[in-house]
């Protein structure tokens, strides 16, 4: 049964994606069998895993608004063992267009149940809110990766997210976890950094994984080859910390 984890911030530009892309891939290049689901319709992770926007037939919008079958949307990327549930713009309007519908919270889940078993992980990358969508992928979530920022402000919001998350978990995901919190795009050049670190260890403890993730201009660069670092260079430093990343993962899940 694979194993679903969302990662979520309702702040844009956190590294949400860039670590969905990176650390799924990864995953991957472990031999794990990865599923990457975009559930933003920026469509940045669709982008990201080289998938055209153009081509695709399919997507995470149809399965959550038309019920497609999930299978019918999933693509394979050029990265051995990781697919992806692709987003377009499209999904701009299924906030809306879900509220009135039956069971709009659950149906993320119902989908993912459906090919659960073919995959190791699960990551569902989250829109920068805490909306609908988002409210999906906690509900068919077993745990919720945290990237933070690191700099000033960088815990603003996250009480709201937290409390988001109880809400999910007393009406529809009892056994939702916090999988862990991820320092993002940090400057080791600044005191910031370091008073950032401090302030999101005292807060969440032992859930702040040892990895940190470093600005670095590759992983801004992958993007726009439609690649995972680990395929556009594969010797940087962010290849380098998305691996450890996947190895922080795998030996929390004794995988
Ligand atoms: P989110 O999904 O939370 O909105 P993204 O992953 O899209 O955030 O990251 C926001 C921007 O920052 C993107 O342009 C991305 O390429 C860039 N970025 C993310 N992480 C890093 C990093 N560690 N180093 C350099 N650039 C990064
Ligand atoms: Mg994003």
């Amino acid at each position: 049964m694979g194993y679903i984890i969302a990662l979520a911030n309702q702040k844009g530009g956190v590294g949400k994606t860039t670590t969905g892309v990176n650390l799924g891939a990864a995953l991957a290049t472990d031999g794990k069998q990865v599923l990457l689901v975009d559930t933003d319709a920026q469509g940045n992770a669709t982008s990201g895993v080289g998938v055209q926007k153009a081509t695709i037939d399919q997507e995470i919008y149809d399965v959550l608004v038309n019920e497609t079958p999930i299978q019918d949307a999933i693509l394979h990327t050029e990265h051995p063992g990781l697919d992806i549930v692709p987003a377009t713009i499209q999904l701009s309007g299924a906030e809306i267009e879900l509220t009135p519908m039956m069971a709009r919270e659950t149906r993320l889940k119902a989908a993912l149940d459906e090919v659960r078993d073919q995959y190791d992980y699960i990551l569902i990358d989250c829109p920068p809110s805490l909306g609908l969508l988002t409210i999906n992928a906690f509900t068919a979530a077993d745990s919720i990766l945290i990237p933070v920022q690191s700099e000033y402000y960088a815990l603003e919001g996250l009480t709201q997210l937290l409390n988001t998350v109880k809400l999910v978990q007393k009406h529809f995901n009892r056994d939702l976890k916090i999988e862990g919190v991820l320092l993002t795009l940090y400057d080791a050049r600044t005191n910031l950094g370091k008073q950032v670190n401090e302030e999101v260890k005292k807060y969440f403890q032992n859930k702040v994984y040892a990895t940190i993730i470093p600005r670095n201009v590759q992983l801004a660069e992958a993007p726009s080859h439609g690649m995972p670092i680990i395929d556009y260079a594969p010797k940087s430093k962010g290849a380098e910390v998305y691996s450890e990343l996947a190895k922080e993962v795998l030996a929390a899940h004794g995988k």
